[in-house]
């Protein structure tokens, strides 16, 4: 692994930081600390931890000595000083006393000892860094130090590659006793340069900030050579058919079958992250991946993003979707049945009372084509695709020089359920929409950029469809969530096939369409051109279906329903005079909404319309209000306002109707208007 300190860059973040009242050791913490957490063979998300021991004054301008230890919710890779909380060493070190200490009671000594009140708890590991003496303690759960201890004969192979450089410490899960019986094996042979803790990871310490992490690197390095040197090519491949579907045609039907059934026509739908590469091929191919998915996971803080390990799915034959279909429901209820013994067996060996997690999947290995991350959020998603990757890494490692022998299922339970491991997970509770996404055309116009916005403020994930893909980019960017923008001509149907596809792509799905694109004509309907009328048929009806056609499609695959919105327009209820070459072709949309609810009511998918008016947009510019409010002679607040509220309807009301008839799960064939109040229109 390369050594990436670099003296001028140090330099650099010391003077940086000292320019702002950090002292020199605490800016080296934060630089290495960074250079550890951007390497994700070396700390993956939350796992890993370093600190510094150091002084720190108080309000009342008390000197203390102090562990500045990385704080819990911060990445290392961005890692800040404020996210080494400072907790007094007095304290830590009094623990030590003690002969058995609760996790409780060690999070609560921890957090009434900190210099701060306002920082973030301080790690899990946090004993275990206070009691070494060293200044700078470093520790990561190195993917290739992982592939020595995941074997049974663990601390034979690390003495073989370490010699007596390093303390090995048995498996414990981490906390007080971790942290006493590591204090322990290194007192009794202080000249030890790090310590490895079995199934788990490995530390390093030294005087220097540069000094721990040259170690770490080192020892990372002498693993990764012995893996290379004494590793065979661990897999047998499988035979694959000779024509596989591809990620984009199982993905709907791998994201409807592990979407968590919460009765009553309601899921708690998860979002895919696909990767491949070969590294994954080997894996996925090999004839003992679905044995090896059964041992567990290489480090154990792992299972809090992909539970016990992986789901298998057979290799997909093209042209066999309909039988692939039910294998993967098959293999899921499979997983989850697994899943539910685990927890049962393991629930059973003590009074501790816990609520079971869901029992789907968070990492699908596809043979023949890679693996997909799962997640009630994108960013969930793409850390257990990071994780599955490093995972494939550690086992690959661990099957080339032996056999991959991680932690047993039992004590991992022990770690899954942690009250202070589900802590980590307990600030992403998921919203209304979360795990759901959502496909707008006419996304970068008014109304279409105020649903994107709106839906994503409720976590869904938004695909920005706009005949403008540049627009579509920005108002994708603007909505945040990780959403994306697609350039989409929504009267041709390769086009919209393309704009879904591309949702599957990235997320695996679609669970909510609002069909809003469209365009207005004038003329009075006897001297319209035939041309006219037909032009804005194609883009106000005819393209409503094709994007419908799509989406129905797309939810028939997943199964887990989906929702259908249009926007139909005061001209489908109420005609406007001359606008007949609108009006006509949103009236047959209106009736399209109702068509769609009627024929796939049974399989959960709801659609409704809004008929909206007078939205400042694309359709009613500022010029048109200007000219039309002039016409009439009132003010342009008054023409805007011509209501039975007397006010203004903006394109975010119209999204607030979409959000409503999205969340309404009893409401289906609906149309709402918004259009402050209007008699002449109202529905009856
Ligand atoms: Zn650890």
């Amino acid at each position: 692994m390369q050594n990436l300190w670099n003296d001028s860059e140090a330099d650099k973040l010391v003077n940086a930081y000292g320019e702002k009242g950090v002292d020199r050791d605490l800016a080296l913490r934060v630089y290495t600390t960074r250079l550890l957490g951007g390497e994700p063979r070396l700390v993956l998300h939350g796992g890993g931890n370093t600190s510094l021991k150091s002084k720190a004054t108080d309000i009342l301008g008390r000197e203390w000595d102090v562990l500045c230890v990385k704080g819990s919710g911060w990445d290392m890779a961005v890692i800040e000083p404020q996210g080494l909380p400072a907790v007094k060493m007095e304290a830590l070190l009094a623990a030590r006393g003690l002969n058995s200490l609760s996790d409780e009671d060690m999070v609560a000594m921890q957090r009434s000892n900190l210099i701060d009140p306002g920082s973030p708890n301080p790690s899990i590991e946090t004993l275990l860094h206070a009691f070494l003496p060293h200044k700078f303690v470093d520790h990561t759960h190195s993917t290739a130090v992982l592939a020595l201890i995941d074997q049974e004969n663990s601390e034979e192979v690390c003495r073989a590659v370490y010699g007596g450089r390093l303390g090995f410490v048995p498996y414990i899960k981490p906390g007080f006793d971790l942290a006493k019986a590591a204090a322990e094996i290194y007192e009794r042979n202080p000249a030890v340069e790090g310590l490895i803790l079995d199934k788990h990871g490995i530390f390093t310490f030294a005087e220097g900030a540069k000094e721990a992490y040259d170690l770490m690197i080192e020892f990372v390095t002498m693993a990764e050579e012995h893996v290379a040197k004494n590793g065979r090519n661990p897999f047998k491949p499988v035979v694959l058919p000779a024509k596989l579907a591809t990620p984009e045609e199982i993905g709907p039907y791998l994201r409807g079958a592990i979407a968590i059934d919460e009765g009553e026509g309601r899921y708690g739908r998860m979002v895919s992250d696909f990767r491949t590469s070969e590294k994954i091929l080997d894996y996925v191919n090999a004839d003992t991946a679905e044995e090896l998915a059964l041992r567990g996971v290489s480090t154990p803080d792992l299972s809090i993003r992909i539970k016990t390990g992986p789901m298998v799915l057979p290799a997909p034959e093209a042209g066999k979707l309909d039988e692939y279909r039910k294998v993967i429901r098959e293999r899921v209820a499979a997983f989850s049945a697994r899943y539910k013994e685990y927890f049962e067996t393991n629930n059973a060996n003590d009074d501790v009372e816990r609520t079971m997690l869901d029992p789907m999947p968070r990492l699908t290995l596809v043979r023949g084509l890679g693996l997909f991350g799962h997640g009630r959020s994108m960013k969930e998603a793409k850390i257990a695709a990071d994780v599955g990757e490093m995972l494939v890494e550690a086992v690959t490692g661990a099957e080339a020089i032996g056999s991959f022998h991680p932690l047993a299922l039992s004590d991992l339970f022990e770690l899954e359920y942690w009250s202070l491991e589900q802590a980590k997970l307990a600030a992403n509770k998921p919203k209304a929409l979360s795990g759901q996404v959502l496909l707008v055309t006419g996304g970068a116009g008014a109304i279409g950029a105020a649903t994107a916005k709106l839906f994503a403020a409720q976590g869904a994930h938004v695909v920005v469809a706009d005949l403008n893909g540049d627009k579509a980019a920005a108002a994708a960017k603007e909505t945040g969530n990780a959403s994306i923008g697609v350039a989409c001509d929504v009267t041709d149907p390769a086009s919209v096939r393309a704009a879904f596809d591309r949702a599957v792509a990235v997320f695996g799905g679609v669970d909510i369409v609002v069909s809003n694109a469209g365009a207005a004509w004038e003329g009075r309907i006897g001297e319209l051109s035939d041309e006219t009328l037909r032009k804005s048929f194609e883009l106000n009806f005819f393209a409503h279906q094709s994007v419908a056609q799509n989406a129905v499609r797309l939810f028939l695959k997943q199964g887990t329903g989906g929702v259908l919105l249009f926007n139909a327009s005061k001209q489908a209820v109420n005609p406007g005079k001359n606008f007949g070459a609108y009006g006509l072709p949103k009236a047959a949309t209106l009736f399209l909404s109702r068509q769609y609810a009627l024929d796939y009511g049974a399989h959960g998918i709801r659609s409704s319309a809004v008929n909206a008016d007078r939205i400042r947009s694309g359709l009613l510019t500022d010029e048109m209000i200007a000219s039309r409010s002039a016409a009439r002679g009132v003010s342009e607040k008054d023409y805007m306002g011509g209501n039975l509220l007397g006010l203004e309807v903006r394109a975010e009301d119209v999204a607030q109707a979409f959000l409503h008839q999205a969340l309404a799960e009893r409401t289906t064939a609906d149309v709402t208007t918004v259009d402050g109040g209007n008699i002449a229109a109202a529905l009856r």
